[in-house]
């Protein structure tokens, strides 16, 4: 008989935010298949007994390609096991659990997803960034970085971005920041737009980094700034306050 798969977000990255119904199925998970991206405050939290495997996906760095992990999740379930694919944030955010999902309801194995709560959303906040605001920003678009934003069959829609007057969130935007800024600013978006990057939200070790889509890429350059990071664009990051302590303790 056929195994189980659970794909379970982990949060943003500390155990608190990983919810209880996750806790219960990842202690019960005979494989645990998992990405970097939960963090080693999560990790080291993993089943002693249950066989774990790194996926390790983590920038440009895969450990296993995106077919071996699916043949991988397949494999096992249908060993009759129960199957833990655990994800940062949330598996149908840019975590390609959609496609995951896929794969394993065209194998005939039974699937169930649990929810994370998104980096885009709770990184931002742990700094005190609220993506809405009535004063600031009454839509959100949440968007990837990851593609090459030059590239002519892009599916990201600049001129729309560029006008939407809400925030922008960018996941997996480090390495095309600068171009992604001066792609908003040609298409109209004004350069004093504030913008914030986020790196290792929830990690002791986090850090943020804040200027204008003028010289937002300068900045990045200037210190630094490595992936994983949140990045956000709009009004509401003047509401950033570094006098304060991280609003959501970890
Ligand atoms: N499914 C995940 C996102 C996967 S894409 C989610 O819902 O959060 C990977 C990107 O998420 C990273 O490149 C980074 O932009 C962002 N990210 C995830 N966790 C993060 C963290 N703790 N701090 C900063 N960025 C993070």
């Amino acid at each position: 008989m056929n195994g189980m798969v659970f794909i379970v977000g982990s949060g943003p990255g500390s155990e608190g935010m990983l919810t209880q119904h996750a806790r219960e199925v990842i202690d019960t998970a005979e494989v645990v298949l998992y990405d970097q991206l939960p963090g080693e405050e999560i990790l080291s939290t993993l089943p002693a007994g249950a066989e774990l495997i790194d996926c390790g996906k983590y920038g440009g760095n895969h450990t296993l390609e995106q077919d071996e992990i699916e043949a991988l999740i397949v494999d096992r379930a249908r060993a009759g096991k129960r199957v833990v694919r655990l994800k940062g944030g949330d598996p149908f955010m840019f975590g390609r659990g959609g496609e995951e999902l896929e794969t394993i309801r065209r194998a005939g194995i039974e699937a169930e997803l649990i929810p994370g709560i998104t980096s885009a959303i709770a990184v931002p906040a742990s700094v005190g960034i609220p993506l809405t605001h009535r004063r600031f920003a009454s839509q959100v678009t949440i968007m990837t970085g990851h593609e090459d934003p030059t590239k002519p069959e892009s599916a990201l829609d600049w001129s729309l971005l560029a006008r939407s007057r809400g925030t922008i969130v960018i996941l997996m935007g480090v390495k095309n920041l600068a171009t992604i800024a001066g792609l908003l600013v040609e298409n109209g978006r004004n350069g004093t737009t504030p913008v914030a990057i986020i790196e290792r939200g929830f990690r002791a070790d986090q850090r943020v980094t804040v200027g204008t889509l003028a010289d937002i890429g300068e900045k990045a350059a200037a210190v630094g700034v490595k992936p994983p990071a949140v990045i956000v664009i709009g009004e509401v990051v003047s509401l950033y306050d570094p006098a304060y302590p991280p609003l959501i303790p970890f």
